[in-house]
């Protein structure tokens, strides 16, 4: 495989990363995963854009313009010929003697690869379950940050318990899944929470919200309780490898009829619809 190290592209056996680098020791730097569709990048824009806010949130300077780090996703995608797959891309405050302020002089390190992924097909067309978790992350949840214990912690519980995603909530408040944005159907209006400090600003999520809006489906950006949530007509989650995922049963409790929802699979069509897969040559 060929991987991106700062602007090279070397071969995986060549990169070398600092025992004092800081994204190893402090988790301290961002990340980016762009879903890739036969060959084409997803949203390449958009998690772009995200991953320079996410950077300029802690003062971590990228040092290539988006356009040229655009150009470096896709020559990355190119040289590994990934068809169905993602590119995973992360940013740290570089290598420098351990201490937690910003060292002066270290430039930040980029490290980008790919993998191939298929589509989870059957998942999307079952449905998966969910379980509540008590969200203790930090209270900047926005930031695409590489600090993702608070996240790993409760997939891991949720795993334990045989769940596919953590639904986490602070206090009543539903918030987000672990790595994935939550939403309730109630009475044909979609529920999701707004993008504040508390979640990500999923861009799964922006592209249901704009299919929602074109298939006249109403949508509130409120958030909801606990209680709302297993009271949903029908609930789903997205992220970028999961896109739009039903949840047919919370904690064992079923969501409506315990299968997935009729708006859940309008949008899920909508959405493959928009990947135009098999349209292009
Ligand atoms: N929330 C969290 C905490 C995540 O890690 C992710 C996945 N990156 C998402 C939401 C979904 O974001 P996206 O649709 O951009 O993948």
């Amino acid at each position: 495989d060929v991987i991106l190290h700062n602007d090279q592209f070397i071969r995986e056996e060549e990169l070398v990363i600092s025992k004092e680098d800081r994204g190893y020791q402090f988790g301290d730097g961002i990340y980016e995963v762009i879903r890739v569709y036969e060959g084409n990048m997803f949203t390449a824009k958009e998690h772009i854009d995200r991953f320079y806010a996410s950077a300029e949130k802690i003062k971590i300077v990228i040092p290539y313009t988006k356009d040229v780090f655009h150009k470096l996703m896709y020559d990355l995608v190119e040289k590994n010929e990934i068809n169905n797959g993602q590119v995973y891309v992360q940013i740290t405050r570089g290598a420098s003697i351990r201490q937690h302020h910003f060292p002066i002089d270290a430039p930040p390190v980029l490290i980008g690869y790919t993998k191939t992924v298929e589509r989870p097909v059957e998942l999307m067309e079952a449905g998966v379950r969910g379980t509540f978790i008590e969200d203790i992350r930090w209270l900047r949840c926005d930031i695409k940050s590489l600090n993702l214990l608070g996240n790993v912690l409760a997939k891991q519980e949720a795993y334990d318990k045989g769940f596919y995603e953590a639904i986490l909530h602070r206090g009543e408040v539903v918030t987000e899944g672990s790595s994935t944005n939550m939403y309730g159907i109630k009475d044909g209006v979609v529920f999701t929470h707004p993008t504040d400090n508390l979640i990500l600003p999923g861009i799964t999520r922006s592209v249901i919200l704009d299919l929602c809006q074109e298939a006249g489906i109403q949508v509130q950006e409120t958030a909801f309780t606990k209680t709302q949530a297993l009271e949903m007509d029908e609930f789903f989650l997205s992220s970028t490898t999961a896109e739009v995922m039903p949840i047919i049963e919370i904690d064992g409790q079923t969501i409506g009829d315990g299968t997935p929802g009729v708006l859940t699979k309008k949008l899920q069509k909508a959405f493959a619809e928009k990947l135009n897969l098999g349209v292009k040559a």
